[in-house]
């Protein structure tokens, strides 16, 4: 240990590398479990991050990248392993408004991206609630959805080409800035959403796009499950492919935003079955306005919405947002478990009945509240209930899913909290091949291990989710 730990203060200064005691007191998140690092080091090159990567093999000692830490799947987990941060590798590095690019170093955070984007009339379309802190390597590491997927995707969408370190230092530089590039393999799709466990990504390219100048925000009643799919497909079509948003929100979801000690209130009454948050991004602000009115009545007149309240300005559009953002008050009342699945949209409403049920047999204390990203197909189910019910929680969320054609994870990965699920969403086939990739690129079984797959030789099933 102490070789290793002199071979980290030649490479990177002793002033970049953090071990013993002193690694807890400087890493925390409430997010995630980080365990106990043997160092937390702090490259500030590629070159560095690969000479941490060889060092790190020569010792046999695992290596866990470290963006924002605040993925929700243990995914940064870094038990007896070097935590490597990319705290000063947070640059942006290029714009290019003429080829509508963006080159950053793997720390750079996303707000931060977003604004140097902005500033130049550009951009990025990813958005999700931990924008503040979220990086874009960390982003790209486990392909994050968030808020605008149903118009631009997942993070994967906006990646034109990458930067990773293999597990034997090799840096493969691949920072395409082509939308078009069938040259063989698409290598860097090997990486994105692989949570760290194929290679590091240390730069990328994202692809921008126009910066949208007219923002429509509506909120939405629904009192049957049934006008959801219906008010989807009549937005995506009128809207002339600008609807960016469909937040759905339960009932029990609303009741925690709009209430203390929330800082929302209701901006309407807490009458309807559903609640959902529509937003469309155009080009024309009149033009647009009339139209998203337009959309919204003739969705009344069908009856496929109850009431509708539409932001007539910035600070109305931010208070719905918020509302739906307020993602901490499903904690307020005692320990919770979250959960992402997805699933086609006609089969939610039986699927969350499912759940109900299940829970109100088997843990009747146990709440239930969902909300999610319905036109992606994605819903948040979070469950209160004593953590030491956390299998049979697991059990009432999971076992459903794999008759509807679901999965496990639609957007925060698999990581180390779902790993024992992982053959619910993936035939036992592709499991395979995912073991034959990260044996291939990472024989060693030092990047990031135990996420998404365990090691070699250890059973990956629950028997319990079975
Ligand atoms: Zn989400």
């Amino acid at each position: 240990m102490a070789a290793l730990l002199t071979g980290l203060q030649a490479l990177l200064g002793s002033d970049n590398v953090v071990a013993g005691a002193e690694v807890s007191a400087a890493v925390y998140s409430p997010w995630t479990r980080l365990g106990e690092p043997v160092a937390l080091v702090r490259p500030r090159s590629t070159a560095e991050v690969a000479g941490v990567v060889r060092l790190a093999r020569e010792f046999s000692t695992p290596v866990v990248p470290w963006g924002g830490r605040t993925g929700l799947v243990d995914g940064a987990l870094a038990d007896g392993a070097i935590a490597l941060s990319f705290e000063r590798m947070a640059a942006v590095e290029a714009i290019d408004p003429a080829a509508s690019t963006l080159t950053v170093q793997a720390g750079c955070v996303l707000e931060t991206a977003c604004r140097a984007v902005e500033a130049e009339g550009l951009f990025l379309p990813l958005d999700l609630g931990a924008r503040g802190s979220a990086t874009l390597g960390g982003m790209i590491a486990t392909n994050a959805g968030g808020n605008r997927v149903l118009r631009y995707g997942m993070t994967r969408d906006s990646v034109l080409g990458l930067e990773v370190v293999l597990a034997d230092g090799t840096v493969i530089s691949s920072l395409n800035t082509l939308i078009k590039n069938n040259a063989g393999y698409d290598l860097k799709q090997l990486f994105i959403g692989s949570e760290g466990t194929l290679g590091i990504v240390t730069r990328a390219v994202l692809r921008l796009r126009p910066k949208p100048v007219s923002q429509q925000t509506a909120l939405v009643g629904v009192d049957r499950f049934e006008a959801l799919a219906p008010l989807l497909r009549l937005l995506e079509g009128e809207l002339a492919g600008g609807l960016s948003a469909f937040e759905a929100m339960w009932p029990e979801f609303y009741e925690l935003v709009t209430t203390p000690p929330a800082a929302g209130r209701p901006v309407l009454p807490p009458a309807f079955a559903f609640y959902v948050l529509v937003e469309s991004l155009g080009a024309d602000p009149e033009l647009d306005g009339d139209r998203f009115n337009r959309v919204l009545n003739r969705a009344l007149e069908d009856g496929l919405i109850a009431d509708a309240v539409i932001a007539k300005s910035q600070a109305e559009c931010d208070r719905l947002w918020a509302l739906r953002d307020d993602v901490a008050q499903t904690a307020r009342n005692g320990p919770i478990l979250t959960f992402d699945v997805g699933l086609p949209i006609a089969r939610m409403d039986g699927y969350v009945a499912d759940v109900r049920a299940t829970l109100a047999r088997a843990l009747p204390k146990a709440t239930l509240t969902v909300f999610g990203h319905l036109g992606d197909g994605n819903l948040h189910l979070i469950v209160g209930a004593d953590p030491a019910a956390k299998a049979q929680v697991e059990a009432a969320v999971y076992r459903p899913l794999a008759s509807l054609n679901g999965t496990v994870s639609a957007e925060h990965g698999i990581g180390l909290q779902k790993r024992a699920y992982l053959h619910l969403s993936r035939s036992a086939e592709e499991i395979a091949l995912m073991r034959q990739l990260k044996a291939a690129l990472d024989p060693g079984n030092l990047l990031n291990p135990g996420k998404i797959l365990s090691g070699p030789g250890s059973a990956d099933v629950n028997q319990a989710a079975t």
